[in-house]
């Protein structure tokens, strides 16, 4: 409960790793049979349309905190469900 009380920055999202090509003719990555490089993006689905941006190295960091909180209140949200599902099932109960 005392986690609730105090909510923490977060975010929800997914964070994957996709290749992607810079674009640059110079560069390794322009070479036929080369993935590109690597490089991590969120993805979220807001007002039904899915966003996704690229995150660089710090807000990498930044992100994955911000998800991991969000991952983290939602099974504390899950948790407190199930109790307060069950009380009111054992109240009814008491009154029969
Ligand atoms: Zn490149």
């Amino acid at each position: 409960m005392a986690e609730l009380r105090d909510i923490p920055d977060l975010m929800r999202g997914s964070v994957c790793e996709r290749r992607v090509k810079c674009g640059g003719p110079g560069c390794w990555c322009a070479k036929k049979g080369s993935a590109g490089h690597p490089g991590f993006h969120l993805t979220v689905n807001v007002d039904g349309r899915t966003r996704t941006r690229y995150l660089s190295g710090p807000a990498l960091k930044e992100v994955q905190g911000l998800v991991s909180s969000y991952r983290r209140l939602w099974k504390l949200v899950e948790a407190l469900t199930r109790v307060h599902l069950d009380m009111f099932q054992a109240r009814r109960k008491e009154k029969e």
